[in-house]
């Protein structure tokens, strides 16, 4: 589903983030991008995305070179992927449930279907009841869980996650893995980045980890 053919990336100012990366990610694969911070996890993530683009080599999503891509192809591409960010962007101002039905108004549901599908979404993430509540009344795990519903919520068939659980506790970082578990196991193909490798033992998938830029031991 997702190929990396000899890629590297430099940022404006030179910073060399990746050397040469070469790696296939197969549908419904679950796997996670392990590194300390600065190896480069997030540039990944974001080259997948189609968010940024290689300074060398290709990245293929669906068999589709992204660098080929014109930006209505990869709007419409990104319509399959689900991206739980770093840095939350919730919308504090909005209920859970706003939060939630926002990106299927934005593509263009109607208020009822879009209304629909985000209780669905924020039934599965386990915030069922929670839907009129203020995300500033959200515990930091419940937060989460909300980027989660955000990011599912177009079902989609690719779901990446930069450092999900970086502000939690580890008992609700564990549990929010386990999250992304239960779409992998609908057949979802999920990425999942994170500095911490110990969230990522017994569950027997993939680990690509990075230092510097590069594959690492
Ligand atoms: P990680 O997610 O593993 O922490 P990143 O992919 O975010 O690593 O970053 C790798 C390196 O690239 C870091 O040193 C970072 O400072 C640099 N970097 C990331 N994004 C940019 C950018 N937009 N402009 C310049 N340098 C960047
Ligand atoms: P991460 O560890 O996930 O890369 P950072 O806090 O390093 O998170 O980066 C946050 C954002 O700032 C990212 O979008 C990244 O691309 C950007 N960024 C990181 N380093 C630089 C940099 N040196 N110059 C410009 N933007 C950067």
């Amino acid at each position: 589903m997702i190929r990396f053919e000899s890629v590297s990336k430099i940022y404006p100012g030179g910073f060399q983030a990746l050397k040469n990366v070469s790696f296939t990610i197969e549908k419904g694969e679950m796997i996670f991008v392990a590194g300390h911070s600065g190896a480069g996890k997030s540039t990944i993530l974001k080259l997948v995305a189609g968010i940024t683009k290689p300074t060398r080599g290709k990245v293929f999503v669906n068999q589709n070179d992204l660098g080929a891509l014109s930006d209505n192809e990869l709007g419409y591409l990104r319509q399959h992927i689900g991206i739980v960010f770093q840095d939350h962007k919730i919308l504090f101002d909005r209920n859970v449930l706003e939060n939630v039905l926002l990106p299927l108004r934005i593509i263009g549901y109607d208020r009822k279907n879009a209304e629909r599908r985000a209780r669905m979404a924020i039934e599965k993430v386990g915030l069922g009841g929670r839907e009129n509540a203020e995300p500033q009344s959200l515990s930091g795990g419940e937060q989460q869980r909300l980027c989660v519903a955000r990011a599912v919520v177009h079902q989609p068939s690719l779901l990446i996650a930069d450092e999900p659980s970086a502000n939690l506790d580890r008992a609700y970082a564990l549990d929010i893995m386990e999250l992304f578990k239960t779409f992998h196991e609908v057949g979802t193909t999920v990425i999942v980045a994170a500095h911490d490798e110990t969230l990522m033992q017994n569950y027997g998938h993939r680990i690509l980890r990075f230092q510097e830029g590069r594959f690492s031991a």
